[in-house]
């Protein structure tokens, strides 16, 4: 079990980011998956106190505060008018709905898990990650970098009303995917972030290799397998969008 010396509500994010420079301090977002970490630390990091729990729309974004909850993003009409019902078939799989009202897209990004299914599902909108100290740099490019101990404040979705489909395939509905896949149609062709290979999610065109391995959940035979049905659904379902 994790425990703490010592918990603090910051009152800035320049706060929260210089008491995250000691590795004796941990940033907490929802919780949901630093509460099964181990360790004794000193000072729990608490960023409720930010306001970075909004939806907002800017003029060339969709400005979502890192402290907002994955139902928050699951019930948003904003987020519904840009990209219909994705967001809801994505997140609903993911635990439960009281998990799901404490758990932030911001924590839910920073540990970079190899299953992420909210991972998978941003890649293809082209999201940017706006942290206090780096500053605004890509979700792709942040998945490939170092941790470099800062805070996130938005996350930044340009609205371009991309028309996206997310799949995944579990054991169990509620149970981490065997592999998750999003897709949208550019001017150039589809575009796929696959997720869950078991390798945090990578953005390949259709026709790009990916690389697959094996875990508890499935073999890299059977993942490459499914990719291919994955890419199918998500293909047709994206024609008969444009059709329709
Ligand atoms: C049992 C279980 C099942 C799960 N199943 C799924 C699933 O099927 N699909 C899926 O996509 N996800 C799944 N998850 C992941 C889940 O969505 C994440 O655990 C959760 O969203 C993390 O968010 P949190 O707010 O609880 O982050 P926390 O646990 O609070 O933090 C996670 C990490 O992010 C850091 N952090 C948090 N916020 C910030 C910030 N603003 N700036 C800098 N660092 C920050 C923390 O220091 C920590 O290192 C599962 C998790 C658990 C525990």
């Amino acid at each position: 079990m994790i425990r703490f010396e010592n918990y603090i509500r910051v009152k800035t994010v320049k706060e929260a980011y210089e008491r995250n420079q000691s590795f004796q301090n941990v940033v907490g977002g929802g919780m949901m998956w630093l509460h099964l970490s181990e360790g004794e630390y000193d000072t729990l990091i608490d960023l409720c106190d930010l306001g970075l729990d909004q939806i907002e729309e800017e003029e060339t974004y969709l400005k979502i505060g890192a402290m907002t909850t994955l139902s928050q993003l699951e019930n948003s009409e904003r987020i519904k008018e840009y990209f219909g019902s994705t967001f809801e078939d994505c997140l609903k799989h993911i635990v439960g709905v009281q998990f799901r009202n404490s758990a932030t897209i911001g924590g839910s990004i920073v540990a970079r898990l190899g299953f992420s299914d909210i991972i998978t599902l941003l890649l293809p909108l082209e999201t940017q990650l706006r942290f206090y100290s780096q500053g605004q740099i890509s979700l792709q490019d942040y998945l490939s970098g170092k941790n470099q101990r800062d805070i996130l404040e938005y996350i930044l979705i340009p609205k371009k009303k991309k028309t996206i489909r997310f799949e995944s395939i579990r054991r169990t509905y509620t149970d981490t995917a065997v592999l998750n896949v999003c897709g949208t149609k550019e001017e150039d062709g589809y575009r796929f972030a696959v997720g869950a290979r078991p390798g945090v999610a990578i953005l390949v065109k259709e026709d790009e290799e990916v690389l697959f391995g094996d875990n508890q959940r499935g073999s890299k035979e059977y993942r490459k397998h499914v990719y291919e049905i994955l890419k199918k659904r998500i293909k047709e379902s994206l024609e008969e969008e444009t059709c329709g």
